[in-house]
C-alpha cells in the first residue's frame, strides 16, 4: 500500500467505523459464535501473494466483527466498562503512524516529555499529592499497560528495597500481602516472581473492606513465624463488589513497618477521584499520606482506549534502583547526565507504546469538567438501577452499591426458609438464563460464599433507557427463574 492507497483505505476505514457506531445499538451485545468458529473461515496459511486491501476490510466486517463482544454497547453491564472515545481512537492512529518504541528520552523526546506532563495532568485531575508529580523530580507517574503490570512493577521494586535493607533475607520467607477480595493480579505476581502470598480474610459485615486490626494481627502472626511481609496490596474499589479497604487504618499499621511497601490498586474506581465529592469515601487524603505507589486504569472508566494503566510512585528511585539495567547500547548523554527520564527503567519491558497521546487528546477534548460529567453520569445511571431494584420483590442487594457498580441476587418469597446453598443454586440458574440472552451482558461473582450478580455501569453510551430496559429484563428473568425453581421443588 502506498501513501495514496492508504489515504483511500483510511477514509474507507473511518467510514466503516462510523457505520459500526451507528449500528451498535441494534447489534447484539454478546457474540454468539462457537469456539473454533474462525477456523473454517480463514485459511490456515498466509496468502502466497498479497491481496487487495478492500477484500481484507470486507473480511474484517464479515468474519471478525460477529466474533466480538461489544463492550461499547449501551447494554454492556459485564466486568467493568472499557474506555472507547473517538479521541482515543485518533490518538492510537497517530501513535501507530509514528510507530515508536520510546524507551529512552532520546529514542523520541516527545514520547517521554508528553508522558511526563500528562501524567502530572492526571495526578492533578485525581487530586494526588504533588509528591507524586513528575515535576517534583522525586516521585512521578508512568503509563503501564495494565494494573497487573503496575502491581508486578511495585512488587519487584518492593522486593528490591526490602532485600537491600535486609540482605540476609531468604527469598522463600518473603510474603506479598493481599486480601481475599484483591484482584487476581496479586496471585499472578506471586506466581510470576515465585514469592509467597497471604490473602487476609475480609468480613461481609465490614463490606469486604480490610481493617487495620486484621492487618496488624496478620503481620504479628507472620513476623513470629519468621516470615517477611514486604508489600501490602490494598484495593480501592474491588472487582467483585467495589469494596474499599480502610486505607487510613492500614496506613497507620504500616507506619510501624516502614519496610513494607504500600501499593494501592484502584484500577477501576480510581478515576472517580476526579470528582471531589468522592474523594473522602475513596480515601484520597489517606492515599496521599501513606501510599508508596498508586494505580488506576484510565482504560476502564476513564475514557481512554485500552491500554492505559496510570501508576504513580512517591519515590522514583525505588523503581529505577530495581529496574535500571543499562548496557552500553542503551547509554545516552541525557541518561548519564540525569537530565531526562528514561521510562524503560520504570517498567518491565524495554520498548513502550506512545500511550500518553491518548490521555492528552482525551483530557484536552473533554476537559476536567467533561471527565467529571462522565463519571457522575455513570454513578447516576447506577443509582437509577438501584432505585428500580429497591422496589423489587425478587431482587435484593448483596452489599451496598459502590459508585457505578451494583451487586445483587435473586431471592425467592420467604427466603428465610431456604439454605444458602439452595439460594446460590437459584442464582446460578438465573445467571445461566441471563447468559443465553444476547441483548444484555452481566457477570456473576461470589462474595464470601454468596453467589451474586454484578451490574457495572459506565459505558459512555449508556442512557436512562438502557438502564430501564436492562432492569426490566433482569427483573422478568429473575421472577421467571424463581417460578421455575419453586415448581421444580414441589
Ligand atoms: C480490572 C481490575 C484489575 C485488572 O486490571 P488489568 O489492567 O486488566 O490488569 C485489577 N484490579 C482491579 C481492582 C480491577 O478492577
Amino acid at each position: 500500500m502506498d501513501v495514496e492507497q492508504f489515504r483511500k483505505a483510511g477514509y474507507a476505514a473511518i467510514d466503516r467505523i462510523c457505520d459500526y457506531f451507528y449500528s451498535l445499538e441494534k447489534l447484539p451485545v454478546v457474540s454468539k459464535v462457537e469456539p473454533g468458529y474462525l477456523k473454517g473461515l480463514i485459511p490456515a496459511q498466509a496468502p502466497e501473494e498479497g491481496e487487495d486491501f478492500s477484500k481484507v476490510q470486507d473480511d474484517y466486517e464479515k468474519l471478525i466483527l460477529p466474533g466480538l463482544t461489544r463492550w461499547q454497547h449501551p447494554s454492556f453491564f459485564a466486568y467493568f466498562p472499557t474506555g472507547c472515545t473517538f479521541e482515543g481512537i485518533l490518538a492510537d492512529l497517530y501513535s501507530s503512524s509514528v510507530a515508536n518504541p520510546g524507551f529512552n528520552w532520546s529514542a523520541s523526546p516527545a514520547c517521554t516529555e508528553l508522558e511526563v506532563i500528562t501524567m502530572d495532568w492526571a495526578a492533578k485531575l485525581l487530586g494526588l499529592s504533588p509528591e507524586f508529580y513528575n515535576s517534583s523530580e522525586v516521585g512521578g507517574g508512568v503509563v503501564q499497560t495494565s494494573a497487573s503490570d503496575s502491581v508486578l512493577v511495585a512488587v519487584v521494586a518492593a522486593r528490591s528495597r526490602y532485600l537491600t535493607a535486609h540482605p540476609e533475607t531468604k527469598i522463600e520467607d518473603l510474603v506479598i500481602y493481599s486480601t481475599t477480595q484483591t484482584h487476581s493480579l496479586a496471585k499472578k505476581a506471586a506466581v510470576v516472581l515465585g514469592l509467597g502470598i497471604r490473602s487476609i480474610a475480609v468480613k461481609t459485615e465490614e463490606k469486604f473492606s480490610l481493617r487495620g486490626g486484621e492487618l496488624r494481627a496478620a503481620l504479628e502472626e507472620d513476623t513470629k513465624l519468621g516470615k517477611k511481609p514486604f508489600i501490602m496490596i490494598a484495593t480501592v474499589g474491588s472487582t467483585s463488589s467495589g469494596a474499599v479497604d480502610n486505607i487510613g487504618e492500614l496506613g497507620e499499621v504500616l507506619k510501624e513497618h516502614p519496610d513494607v511497601w504500600y501499593h494501592i490498586d484502584a484500577a477501576w474506581a480510581g478515576v472517580a477521584l476526579a470528582c471531589p465529592e468522592y474523594r473522602e469515601s475513596l480515601y484520597l487524603p489517606e492515599i496521599n499520606e501513606y501510599a508508596t505507589s498508586f494505580c488506576t486504569n484510565f482504560h476502564k472508566w476513564g475514557l481512554v482506549n485500552f491500554d492505559f494503566s496510570a501508576m504513580w510512585v512517591r519515590d522514583r528511585k525505588l523503581l529505577t534502583a530495581a529496574l535500571d539495567v543499562t548496557p552500553l547500547y542503551l547509554r545516552t548523554k541525557q541518561g548519564d547526565e540525569g537530565t531526562a527520564i528514561d521510562y524503560r527503567n520504570w517498567h518491565l519491558g524495554l520498548g513502550r507504546k506512545f500511550r500518553s497521546l491518548k490521555l492528552w487528546f482525551v483530557l484536552r477534548s473533554y476537559g476536567v469538567s467533561g471527565f467529571q460529567n462522565h463519571i457522575r453520569k455513570g454513578i447516576e445511571m447506577n443509582n437509577l438501577f438501584v432505585n428500580l431494584l429497591s422496589e423489587s420483590k425478587t431482587l435484593e442487594l448483596v452489599t451496598e452499591p459502590s459508585l457505578a457498580l451494583t451487586v445483587f441476587r435473586v431471592v425467592p418469597p420467604s427466603a428465610e426458609k431456604y439454605t444458602l446453598e439452595e439460594i446460590n443454586g437459584l442464582n446460578s440458574q438465573f445467571f445461566k438464563t441471563m447468559s443465553v440472552r444476547d441483548d444484555i451482558m452481566i457477570t456473576q461473582t461470589n462474595l464470601n460464599g454468596v453467589i451474586c450478580i454484578r451490574f457495572a455501569v459506565g459505558s459512555a453510551r449508556t442512557e436512562e433507557v438502557h438502564i430501564r430496559q436492562g432492569y426490566g429484563v433482569i427483573e422478568r428473568e429473575g421472577a421467571a427463574t424463581v417460578d421455575t425453581w419453586l415448581r421444580a421443588r414441589t
